[in-house]
């Protein structure tokens, strides 16, 4: 007879980086592993639960799941602090400081498991890799780690000890030539440049915190027991190939947003229901001024949840827009512009006219409405990949880590938009969006097409993603306990 435990039932535990755009994607896996059946346990951080109960209505959406609890750990900033990209070495000081500590009390503690079964898989967002991997290792539990970057982006991050080597990097100061190519990240010497490389590649000590910390994450990534990431394969072909030769168990399983929309549908066609993760209130008025726009008219912009403009900026930004002459809608979101700045009237006439201006939008809606055209972004991972599935082609001004690496692909290598970065002079501005929504059009709007149709396969039954989503399921059944 056969006196072997049982396996106790899986349970996962998710732990994102607290800012907006890791805790959303990494919500959706949330999801879809409870849709899968699985019992998952989601870590925020205090703050981040506080506003997502207040913005969005998570709880009553994970309520019907009843392996599904939230968790929270504080945070150790204080309430007022902005946690934005100007900020982030401050999220980062404290994960260390207060975090890490109490994320190994709490799994030592057996916590999590009170009435729930042991936790026996965690999906650590990457940029924690070396804590939460210890953490594991020490209790005997399966880690997959799961960046939320492109996986271009984290095969350039992972090759930086050989551009280092190399002496492509350190950058060189002020005589260095930002487009000098760079050969050191295999696959992409046709076409990366010293200013495609994360913005703290630009920093000439190597000792730069972020720089280390980017570094030293990226390549613990193989000390875990798997890889997920929110793309396609037929996005990321080659930076994927080659990150299977350092990591095999890669699990690509994204547009995340796609997938689960795609799943939900087919558990429940009759089921529409928005789902927002947001952490600001979204002004869903912008829609019904999208109804009154003609179709494929509207330029959105939006710099997503961490950018932080100078006022200069903005109003180089602001004039670009206007003398476009193209309607718009613009996301200002609150705090992020330094400083005070005197609106000039010929700005405040021209967006009466044609703008509307939101403090948060429902973006993924707004770029699926027909009438958006073009979307001008930070080339945030989320932001890229929700216009690729509804097939907005894009303006390119990348703000920092990541997607720097991100306006590059998407404008040079996908050609689904052009890549503005390092500058926002208005000209440059106005001609980029008349090249986007006029002259060359046609031509962005077929690429991006055909790459939104890759991307809706992906998710579908027999896609990569789908399959990928079910392979990582099985996997996590199949993790126990020791
Ligand atoms: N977003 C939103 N409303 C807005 C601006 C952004 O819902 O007005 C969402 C957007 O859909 C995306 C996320 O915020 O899912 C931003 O993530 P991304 O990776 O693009 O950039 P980050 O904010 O992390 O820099």
């Amino acid at each position: 007879m056969d006196h072997e435990m049982p396996r106790p039932d899986p349970h996962v535990l998710i732990f994102p980086f607290p800012v907006q755009g890791h805790v959303s994607c990494m919500l959706k896996l949330a999801e879809l592993l409870c849709l899968a059946g699985l019992h998952v346990t989601f870590l925020n951080s205090d703050y981040i639960h506080r506003r997502l109960l207040r913005y969005t209505d998570v709880f009553s959406r994970f309520t019907p799941y009843k392996g599904f609890n939230f968790e929270t750990i504080f945070d150790g900033l204080p309430a007022d602090h902005p946690r934005s990209g100007d900020r982030v070495t401050d999220i980062f000081d404290s994960i260390e400081a207060v975090i890490k500590p109490q994320f190994r009390e709490m799994l030592i503690s057996g916590r999590l498991s009170d009435s729930r079964p042991p936790v026996t898989c965690i999906i650590a967002d990457g940029i924690m890799c070396s804590f939460t991997t210890d953490v594991a290792r020490e209790l005997g539990i399966q880690i997959l780690s799961f960046r939320t970057v492109s996986a271009s982006c984290f095969w350039a991050f992972f090759c930086m000890p050989k551009l280092i080597h190399a002496c492509e990097l350190p950058f060189k100061g002020e005589d260095d030539d930002l487009d000098r190519s760079l050969s050191s990240v295999t696959g992409m010497e046709s076409f990366l440049r010293l200013r495609d490389l994360p913005s703290f590649c630009r920093e000439t000590n190597l000792a730069h915190r972020g720089l280390q910390l980017v570094m030293s994450e990226t390549q613990k990534a193989t000390r875990a027991d798997g890889l997920i990431l929110n793309t396609f394969e037929d996005l990321e072909e080659s930076a994927l190939t080659h990150i299977r030769k350092h990591i095999p168990k890669l699990y690509t399983i994204g547009p995340l947003h796609a997938n689960l929309k795609a799943r939900i549908t087919k558990t429940d066609s009759s089921q529409f229901r928005r789902s927002s993760n947001s952490l600001w209130e979204e002004d869903r008025s912008c829609m019904a001024w999208l109804d009154d726009q003609s179709p494929r008219s509207v330029l959105y912009v939006s710099f997503g949840s961490m950018t932080v403009l100078t006022k200069d900026e903005l109003i180089e930004f602001w004039y670009g827009i206007v003398n476009s002459g193209k309607p718009f809608l613009w996301v200002i979101r609150p705090n992020s512009v330094v400083g005070e700045c005197q609106v000039p009237t010929t700005l405040l006439t021209g967006t009466k006219e044609r703008g509307y201006m939101v403090g948060w939008a429902p973006q993924e809606e707004v770029l699926a409405h027909p009438a958006v055209g073009g979307f001008l972004t930070h080339s945030g991972w989320n932001s890229t990949l929700e216009s690729i599935v509804v097939g907005v082609p894009m303006i390119c001004w990348p703000y920092y880590a990541d997607q720097q690496v991100n306006s590059r692909l998407v404008g040079e290598v996908w050609k689904l938009g052009l890549d503005m970065k390092d500058t926002c002079d208005r000209v440059i501005v106005e001609k980029m969006i008349k090249d986007l929504m006029e002259v060359r059009r046609d031509g962005f709007v077929q690429s991006v097409s055909q790459m939104a149709k890759l991307a809706r396969k992906s998710v579908s039954e027999g896609g990569s993603s789908y399959d990928n989503l079910d392979r990582l399921v099985e996997d996590i059944k199949s993790m126990s306990h020791v």
